[in-house]
Formats: structure tokens, sequence, C-alpha cells
């Protein structure tokens, strides 16, 4: 047996990236002028780069889409927090005499 006989599954194009899983994949560069924003998001979220012109797998199953998806809104909800706590942090300050920066 050569080394060429280690088994490579067929379908290893029809892999999650992710989490390996074989079914419900959608192939992120088919999601149009989003798949960019999806590579990112993927690179930022799990720390795996795929590419354009990948040779590897570049679909994710329904479940690790559905991770980042839940993800970005958690950001966005944090995002939003954040304008209430300035708010209250900004009459805290300005009660207490204290300048307040706007930015
Ligand atoms: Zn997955």
């Amino acid at each position: 047996m050569s080394s060429t006989d280690v088994v490579v599954p067929i379908n290893y194009l029809d892999l999650c990236r992710i989490c390996l899983a074989e079914n419900h994949l959608t192939d992120i560069l088919m999601f149009g002028e989003t798949s960019i924003q999806w590579i990112k998001d993927i690179k930022t979220y799990f720390n795996v780069q795929l590419q354009f012109n990948d040779h590897k797998s570049t679909k994710l199953c329904r479940r690790c889409i559905h991770k980042i998806e839940s993800w970005r809104r958690d950001m966005r909800y944090a995002v939003n927090s954040q304008i209430i706590i300035d708010f209250f942090d900004r009459r805290v300050q300005s009660v207490m005499g204290i300048d307040v920066e706007e930015d």
C-alpha cells in the first residue's frame, strides 16, 4: 500500500469547512456580494481562512452558518447597548461636574 492509497473521502469538497458535517451545506462563494463579508466573519469567528480560489471546501453547514448569524446579532446588540451605556455615563459625568469629551 503506497502513500497515495491513504483514504481521502471522495466528497471532501462536500464537507462543512468548520465541523465536517456532510448535510445542509451552503457554498459561501455563492452568496454574491456578501461572500467577502462571510469570509471575513468566518476568519474572525472560527479563525479559518477561506479563499475565493480555494482548493478546499468553501461550504458551511446550516449549524455553522447559524452560529455566525447569531454572533452577528449579538455584536449588533452589544454595539447598541453601548449607546445606552454611554448615555448613562455622560449623565453621571455631568452630574459630577466633569467635562465630557464628545466622541
Ligand atoms: Zn458545520
